[in-house]
């Protein structure tokens, strides 16, 4: 094995958990291969954080250009890096901007693109990527070729990196053409609470049925020490705010606990929330697709077992 390449994205404060999450797997998979990690940063303001990453080496693209995501500048840039490094596999977080620029930088290298990874594992020196494909329906186990591939991780499938070392810096000199200026970055909303962080979801689908019913979902949540998530239509109806909602277009959870009340089961919310600990579904139908996940599943009316269940978790 050779190198693995590691793209870290910029958060409100530092590297986002998403892109930390690459690195103990990069560093798991190299360790007994005699490979090596090294990790790239965009901007300025990544320098530090970059010098504090647990791996081999890393790389600073700091031009000013790039310290807000700019498609064209950090495709370019990145397809510079992995010509004059040739790693055997690129990770990058398959976030909303991991996906846009895997999918750019895999066009220019001429390299595949293996989206919507889940696990990456390795069988004598060769890397193996298992990946949803078809909205999460099925599940693809790929063989990495050895001329490389990008290859975009959900996120939450592993724990965020948090060791420090003192790797190897080296500043790139960044030469891409302006072919587009960031004017305004606009923060999407981020919510009260991250989701993604919870052990325990209690998550809400069609069968809440009115807004009116939600304080039942926040009151069991609050009793069980977790917190209130959705799918789409809850969010679509404006009840819940976008922040809340799991899946596909929504947030990649792992909690602990996910208890999906009223929630059929679609593949694009199964695709958020299908590696959870345990899964506990309340559906009045029995054959909703939410049961073929679920590790146990009820029929009761949730608009009935919220609150009874919250009454006896109280011990009233
Ligand atoms: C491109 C794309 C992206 C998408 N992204 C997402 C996404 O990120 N997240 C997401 O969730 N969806 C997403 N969707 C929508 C998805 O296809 C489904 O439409 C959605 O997940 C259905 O939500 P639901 O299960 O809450 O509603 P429904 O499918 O209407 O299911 C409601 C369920 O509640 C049950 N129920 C009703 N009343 C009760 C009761 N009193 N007690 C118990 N059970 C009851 C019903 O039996 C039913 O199974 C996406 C769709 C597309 C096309």
């Amino acid at each position: 094995m050779g190198l693995i390449l590691v793209v870290m994205e910029n958060g409100a404060s530092g590297f986002t958990d998403a892109s930390r999450e690459l690195l103990g797997k990069a560093r798991e998979l190299t360790k007994h291969q005699d490979g090596q990690v090294m990790a790239v940063g965009f901007g300025p303001q990544s320098e530090k954080a970059l010098r504090r990453l647990a791996v081999d080496r890393v790389i600073c693209a700091d031009s000013a250009l790039l310290a807000s995501y700019n498609p064209a500048a950090y495709e370019a840039c990145l397809d510079q890096i992995i010509k004059a490094n040739a790693p055997c596999i690129t990770l990058i977080a398959n976030t909303t901007l991991g996906i846009d620029l895997g999918a750019g930088v895999a066009s220019r290298c001429n390299l595949p693109l293996i989206a919507y990874c889940t696990d990456l594992q390795i069988n004598g020196n060769k890397i193996t990527a298992t990946s949803q494909i078809f909205a999460g329906k099925a599940v693809a186990e790929i063989r990495i070729p050895d001329s490389g591939a990008i290859v975009t991780v959900l996120p939450g499938v592993w724990n965020a990196d948090t060791d420090v070392g003192d790797p190897d810096f080296e500043t790139w000199p960044v030469d891409t053409p302006q072919m587009m200026e960031v004017l305004k970055v606009i923060e999407p909303e981020t919510g009260d609470v991250d989701i993604t962080k919870a052990d325990i979801l209690v998550s809400v689908g069609r069968g809440i049925e009115s807004p009116e019913n939600l304080p039942l979902a926040e009151d069991l949540a609050t009793s069980m020490g977790g917190v209130v998530s959705c799918s789409r239509p809850v969010v679509d109806a404006g009840w819940l705010p976008k922040a809340r909602q799991v899946g596909k277009s929504g947030q990649t959870v792992k909690p602990k606990l996910y208890l999906a009340l009223g929630i059929s089961g679609a593949p694009e919310h199964l695709q958020g929330m299908r590696d959870a600990d345990l899964i506990i579904a309340v559906n009045t139908d029995e054959n909703a697709s939410i049961m073929d996940v679920a590790h146990y599943g009820t029929t009761v009316d949730m608009l009935e077992l919220m609150p009874a269940l919250a009454q006896r978790l109280r011990g009233e």
